[in-house]
Formats: structure tokens, sequence, C-alpha cells
């Protein structure tokens, strides 16, 4: 091919692909420019996911008829003039690009009116083309629609993911600005249904509320700290306080919601070993510093920024988070045992006679004044995990080896140790039961069983009220029959809140809100479930979740009901998940350990 310049409706769709990827970006820019307007009240709405309508509606400034041309015309901006301007920017937008690059890719209407007009205008671009502007009545502000996005590029069509996932992304987004503009009136809807409704009132607990439910927003620790001239402020949660993902991190920069992994890595480095691995805090952080120092222009979607010292902000950033957690609570050391899944120590302090007190009578008194240091794996080690050829009687069995015929074996219950493990005497030796796992295993099979009506649903006498977050509630809803069929019984109570009516029978002794919260937060989690196993996949997290953990002390009744139910399982030595639910050490294993064989 010989070199040729491009033709402008090429340039343009090539821009637009920076900018707007999907219908999420869209909704970022307009939310940009009405805030930029200096807008109180926002309402957005959205049809598919956005794929067929976004419309954003606000009291801003508006734009003046003669204007309203330059608006969707690429690199044309009333918020800057010269390069320098870009370190001294108090605006989100800048580049001048979105509403073009929106109306390249789109059918897009601009409906708007300054103060000072009597009439506002409307303008009509079709695939970058304007097709008219006429006079219309209106409010002062701007209300821009998009309709049917990537209509005229359909190889990005294809790239769109499932309505579901570009609505939370929607929704996900516009929370966010949502908790950094608490004085604006923010709403949104999709397909007619409300999904955020905030007051604008600048209350930022009621905004909290708002957004988390009462429950999270009330246990949210407050920030305000400057260093060497950057302000953090904003919301972090208490250890107590975690979330299966790194999503809820948030920074905003200058009011900008920003990407940013060297951020997310201060405030974990902050969480450090207060919190499992594998939990990760909820945390609303602006920050503030002077505009020079911050470069806004690193990538056409402005969700990146360079700061001129990193260094000092990343310390900002982690001393406020660690000092907010400090002044909240002294900070219990807690040794991460990632293998123990966190066994929290101050168990051990509990003044009632935990059980391994029972196991080890004659430890009592040595134990008296100094609660003993959280067992690590490790020091199993030596009696459990003997090397060489040994080891292998001291395998877990495999799964396989009970099937057909092979009958569990009957075990006499010894007791428990590390709060973590049931020992039981078996046929052939000890047994070493993970009491997680092997509850995980009961519950996981009562729970099938309900499929086949063997189990009942127990309606709550005082239904629990759990608030989800936007993105949250579609999750929810998706499941909703594979909840019910399972025995949840959850109805819609308001927008955001949700009843729970009725929990599976083998849940009832839980925390239904807190159960129900976990598994919308693992519905999450996975993108492209396999449809086939869901209610499997469900069921096993329900369980998971609901199971005995390692570290909670079990009574001597709990425990042999425990050896006694997973004797009754059809699949007794492994957990939903795979993972051995015991361990066995045969006789003949003790022997070689104690030197008895051999040695006659
Ligand atoms: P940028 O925001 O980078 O300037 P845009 O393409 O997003 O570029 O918008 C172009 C211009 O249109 C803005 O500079 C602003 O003057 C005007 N504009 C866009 N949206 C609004 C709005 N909601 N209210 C008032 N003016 C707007
Ligand atoms: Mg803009």
């Amino acid at each position: 091919m010989s070199i040729q310049v491009l033709a402008d409706d090429v340039i343009s769709k090539i821009a637009a692909g920076e900018v707007i990827e999907r219908p999420a970006s869209v909704v970022k820019e307009l939310i940009e420019n009405a805030i930029d307007a200096g807008a109180t009240e926002l309402r957005i709405r959205i049809e598919s996911a956005g794929k067929q309508l976004i419309e954003i509606s606000d009291n801003g400034s508006g734009i003046a008829r003669d204007e309203l041309k330059f608006a969707v015309t690429r690199h044309a901006t009333s918020k800057l003039r010269t390069a320098d301007d870009l370190f001294r920017l108090d605006t989100l937008g800048f580049r001048g690009e979105a509403l073009a690059s929106a109306a390249s890719v789109s059918k897009l209407t601009i409906v708007s009116r300054t103060a000072d007009e009597e009439t506002g205008s409307r303008i009509q671009v079709d695939g970058a083309k304007i097709i008219g502007q006429q006079p219309i009545a209106t409010t002062p502000g701007t209300t821009v629609r998009v309709e049917d996005l990537f209509y005229n590029v359909p190889a990005r069509l294809k790239f769109l993911k499932s309505d579901q996932t570009e609505r939370n992304q929607i929704t996900t987004l516009v929370t966010r600005y949502a908790l950094a503009y608490a004085r604006i009136r923010w709403e949104l809807c999709s397909e007619g249904k409300t999904l955020l409704q905030t007051s604008g009132n600048g209350d930022a607990r009621e905004l909290l509320t708002a957004i988390y439910g009462l429950e999270t927003a009330k246990q949210l620790i407050e920030i305000d700290e400057e260093r060497e001239g950057i302000a953090v402020s904003g919301f972090i949660s208490p250890i107590a306080l975690t979330r299966s993902n790194r999503r809820e991190i948030n920074f905003f920069v200058n009011g900008r919601w920003i990407q940013d992994q060297q951020l997310v890595a201060a405030v974990n480095r902050a969480y450090q070993s207060l919190i499992m691995i594998g939990r990760y805090p909820l945390t609303a952080l602006f920050i503030r510093l002077e505009p020079e120092d911050v470069d806004v222009n690193v990538h056409p979607s402005k969700a990146e920024v360079r700061f001129r010292s990193a260094d000092s902000v990343f310390s900002a950033v982690h001393h406020s988070v660690r000092k907010g957690l400090q002044l909240q609570a002294p900070i219990p050391e807690m040794r991460p045992s990632p293998a123990w899944g966190g066994v929290d120590p101050s168990a051990w302090k509990t003044a009632d006679r935990p059980a391994w007190r029972a196991v080890f009578q004659d430890e009592e008194n040595a134990a008296e004044t100094q609660p003993p240091a959280p067992i690590s794996p490790d020091s199993f080690q030596p009696a459990f995990r003997p090397s060489g050829p040994s080891y292998e009687a001291a395998s877990f069995i495999p799964p396989h080896t009970d099937g057909g015929g092979n009958v569990f074996p009957l075990l006499r219950w010894i007791g428990q140790i590390g709060n973590t493990y049931v020992l039981a005497e078996g046929p052939d030796g000890l047994y070493l039961i993970d009491q997680h796992a092997a509850h995980e295993r009961i519950l996981f099979e009562k729970c099938m069983r309900r499929a086949e009506r063997e189990l009942i649903s127990i309606p709550l006498l005082d239904p629990a009220i759990v608030r989800l977050q936007p993105h949250e509630v579609s999750l929810l809803e998706e499941n909703h029959e594979i909840l019910a069929s399972l025995g949840f019984e959850i109805e819609a109570f308001g927008p955001a809140d949700f009843r729970i009516c009725a929990v599976p029978e083998i849940f009832s002794k839980g925390n239904p809100a807190a159960a129900v919260r976990a598994l919308v937060e693992d519905f999450e989690e996975d993108e492209t479930p396999l449809m086939n196993a869901v209610a499997d996949r469900i069921a096993a997290r329900v369980c998971k979740r609901m199971a005995v953990k390692a570290g909670q002390t079990l009574s001597e009744t709990e425990q042999k009901l425990l050896i006694q139910e997973l004797e009754r399982c059809e699949s007794p030595r492994t957990c939903p998940h795979g993972r051995p639910t015991m361990i066995h050490l045969s006789l003949r294993n003790l022997e070689q350990q104690f030197g008895r064989k051999g040695k006659l």
C-alpha cells in the first residue's frame, strides 16, 4: 500500500477508540463535563447498559447557542488555552475531544441553555456529522443523549461484554463520582429503575450510607492528614471490614478518580498483617496537591496521572491510612499465617477454657500466665510431616479410595488442637480432621440434598435487611433463582435494600445478612461462571462462608457431631473445593516415628 493521509472520519474513529472504549467511558466523560460546568444536580439514564441510550442531564452553566457546534468539534474546549494551562487545571476535562469522539461513534443530541439565554438549543450529530440545530424550550443546563453507541463501528460493538458487565462498569463509575462529589445530587436510572440516589447535601456519612448501607457506613474511619503539601482525606475501612477484591480501593486526585497501582500498594501496605491475605480494605481517599505537581495528561481516558514526586504521595497515603487505623484501635499484632486462614491470636486470651486445655491437661499451669504463641503450620512438621519415605503414610487419603464399597472408618473423638483440627482415633491410627473443611463438606451435602427436598428453609422471625451497591443488586437478581432453590428467600425492599425472609435450615444459626453479602461479593469474582455448575458452585460458596472457621473453639458435643456427620457424608474425604478434610497418621507410621519398628 502507498502512504496516504487518512480520511477525516477514519481519523476521528481511531481517535475516538482511545477515549470511548465502552458505554462507561461515555458516562465518565459526560459526568466530568457536567461537574466542570458546576452542576449541582446530575441525572443519568441508561438503557441496555448504555448500549442503546445514555442520557445525562445537569443544571450546570450550559452551552451558548453559537458555541454548540464547537462542543462537538475535536480539540475544541473552553477549559484551556495554552499548553502551560495543563499544569494549572481546575477542571476534569481539557482535551476537547470527548463530545467529538462520542459523536463520531453514535447518534448524539445535545440540548442546552445558559442562564442568560431565553430559550435553549438542540444540536443533533450522527456519526460526526451535524444534521441539525434548532431552538427548543428548556431549563438552564445541559442534556446530552448518546444513542446507538458504536452503531457505525461494528468491530467495537463485538468487543462489548454482556449487559450485566457493562452496566456494572457504569454503576461502579457513577458510585465513585458520587462519593467524590457529595454536594451534587446524583440519580442513576437503568431501564427506568433507580439504582442510585443521593441527596447532595454534602453530608459525608449520609452519602456513605446511601452508597454502602448503614452497617458499613457507620464503621468507616474518617481521615484527614497533610504531609509536605499533600492532603489526604476521606474514609478507610476498619480492619474488621474487608472485601474480596481491590475494586473498592478508590483514589481521587484533585477530584479526579484515578487508577494507580502504587497507591493501591501504599494502602495495602498500611493494612499489611492487620487483615488476612486475599482480603482488601475499602477506601475513598481524596488526595489534594498543587496542580503543577501532577501531570494529568498521561492518557486520553485521563484515568491515570503522573506525580512529580510519586514517593511523597505514596508515603502521604501510607501514613495517613496507618494513622487512621492506629487512632481507631491499638493495632493488634497478628502473625501472618496464611495456611491457617488467619487465626486470631486474641482467641487464645479468652477467659473460658479453650478446648486445647482439655486436651493438654498437664500444660494447664504452664500456660496460666502466658498464652501459647499461635502455632504455625511449621510447628507440626516434626511430628506429622516427617521427611523421608515415611511421610507418605501421613498424607491424606485420596478421595477415590472411598468410592464403591469402601466404608469410612468409625472414629472415636479425642479432642481439638489449635482450635482448628479435631483429633480422632480410627481403626488404624490417628485422624486429624480439618474442622473447617469437614464442616464445609457436611453443609455442602446437606445443601445438595435440599434439591431433593430433604431440607427446608426456615423463615426468619426478624427478617434481616441487607443494603447492596447498585452493581451488586443486579448480581443478586441474576442469581436469585438459584439462591431460592437453595432455600434463601430474598425480596427487594427498596432500590438497594433486600429483605432476607428465610434461609436454608442449616444456616439458620449464622448471620443471614453477612452470608448474603458474602455471596454477592463472590458472584462478583467471576465474570463468566460455568453455567451448568452454577448451583453447585453457589452451594459450595455458601457452605464455605457458613462453615465453622479455623481458630474457632468447638464444644465436645460439636466436635463429636462433626465427626458423626462427616461419617455420613458421601464423599467425606474432601471439602467441596477438593481439599482434604483429614489426614491419617497410621499406627505403622507412628511406630516408625518412634523408632519401634525394626528395633526388635
Ligand atoms: P473538554 O471537556 O475536554 O473541554 P468535551 O468534548 O468534553 O471537551 O467538551 C467540549 C466543551 O463543551 C467543553 O469544553 C465545554 O465548554 C462544553 N461542554 C460539554 N459538556 C458540557 C456541559 N454538560 N455543560 C456545559 N458545557 C459543556
Ligand atoms: Mg469533557
